[in-house]
């Protein structure tokens, strides 16, 4: 029998109309027969970290199941960015389309290329926030309560 996962993918681009780029990674996703149940979140805007010289992203996370094991959802995630034409300038600089996964089930395992949950997930608010509104009550692996890594990460700003 197959089995379908709950996973979670974010988004993210800041060249060509971000928005519309966020839509068509949406809409090939949803189109996906490997993927069930697709939800994605509001649009955040953010500022680019890294190199500053670079227009602001956009960002969102999508929820769905599916039945691709990690190393597949990712080898499909990039066949998805590089057929949008995905560029990558510079480390951690602009991109057309970029399409990470967040979280694998409830599974947590570090390979050389796929280490989930996400590294930077719990650094991130715009990639926390969009998450956790799709998925308020969700548990991180390792980390605990998506609400209060939030809560976390704001107090680190609080002076
Ligand atoms: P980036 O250019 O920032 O999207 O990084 C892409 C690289 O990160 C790829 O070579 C992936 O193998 C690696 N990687 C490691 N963990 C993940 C993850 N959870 N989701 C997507 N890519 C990952």
């Amino acid at each position: 029998m197959v089995k379908w996962t709950k996973v979670a993918v974010g988004l993210g681009s800041n060249l060509s109309n971000p928005a519309s780029q966020l839509d068509e990674a949406c809409n090939k996703l949803r189109a996906s027969p490997h993927v069930l149940n697709f939800r994605c979140s509001s649009y955040f805007h953010s500022k680019p970290l890294g190199p500053e010289d670079q227009p602001d992203f956009v960002n969102a996370a999508a929820v769905f199941e599916t039945d691709l094991t990690p190393e597949h959802l990712l080898a499909l995630l990039q066949a998805f960015e590089k057929r949008q034409g995905r560029v990558k300038l510079r480390h951690w600089g602009e991109r057309l389309i970029d399409l990470d996964i967040l979280l694998y089930g409830n599974q947590q395992f570090n390979q050389p290329n796929l280490t989930v949950p996400h590294p930077f997930l719990t650094e991130r608010d715009f990639v926390l926030l969009p998450l956790a509104e799709l998925w308020p009550d969700v548990m991180i692996p390792g980390r605990g309560q998506i609400q209060n890594i939030i809560m976390q990460l704001n107090s680190r700003y609080v002076v």
